[in-house]
């Protein structure tokens, strides 16, 4: 019998749930926000699965090897999990067409917005999309929301996301959330999806 099909949380990993420290290659160097732990628990206890989904084109620009990459997302589900918080997978990109390694100078079908890394958490999970959620703090995360056909895609105000927002405020993306970082974000999911233990009275999370 085939599994029952779950929503999904995509989430963005520079500037949403780590700081962007610009083509991070030292895992030693990665470090959460504060709320990021929390936002996973409580995503995961509302039945959501937590991909995070990454462009990584300093693979392409020759800056790190993928290996370098996957050592950064060990070290970041092992701080994690210090935390009781985990991703039940992570997704890269490690393309980018005017790339410098010849391998990876491509124009991919997975590099955000495009939707390969969502196609690829669906070929290994049961995930219901259209009650999924991507979570990031560019336009080609709510992009990638948008060509997805996902419920929503939540801009954080973290990383980059506070020039994001100023472009958000006219345009075809407008109508995605706005929230000041991940933990509001994870809030403001669970309000949409019936959580009482939320309230407007959280005046930090700007509800569209
Ligand atoms: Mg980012
Ligand atoms: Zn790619």
């Amino acid at each position: 019998m085939a599994l029952k099909p779950r929503p999904a949380v995509f989430l963005d990993r520079d500037g949403t749930l780590i700081p962007d420290l610009g083509y991070l290659s030292d895992p030693t160097k990665v470090r959460l926000y504060k709320g990021t732990a929390e936002a996973l628990r409580l995503l995961r206890s509302a039945g959501f699965y937590l991909f995070a989904v990454t462009n990584q084109s300093g693979v392409a620009r020759g800056y790190f090897p993928e290996s370098t990459v996957k050592a950064v997302h060990r070290r970041l589900q092992t701080l994690l999990k210090l935390k009781g918080a985990r991703i039940d997978a992570f997704f890269y990109c490690p393309h980018y067409p005017e790339g410098k390694v010849q391998r990876y100078a491509m124009a991919c079908d997975c590099r955000k917005p495009k939707t390969g890394m969502v196609k690829q958490a669906l070929r290994k999970y049961a995930v219901d999309l259209r009650k999924s959620y991507m979570v990031g703090d560019k336009m080609d995360d709510l992009q990638l929301a948008h060509n997805a056909r996902m419920a929503q895609g939540i801009l954080v105000r973290t990383g980059n996301g506070k020039m994001t927002a100023k472009r958000l405020k006219t345009g075809p993306l407008a109508k995605s959330g706005v929230v000041l970082d991940v933990l509001q974000a994870a809030r403001l999911i669970l309000a949409q999806n019936g959580n009482p233990s939320w309230t407007t009275e959280d005046s930090k999370t700007i509800v569209p």
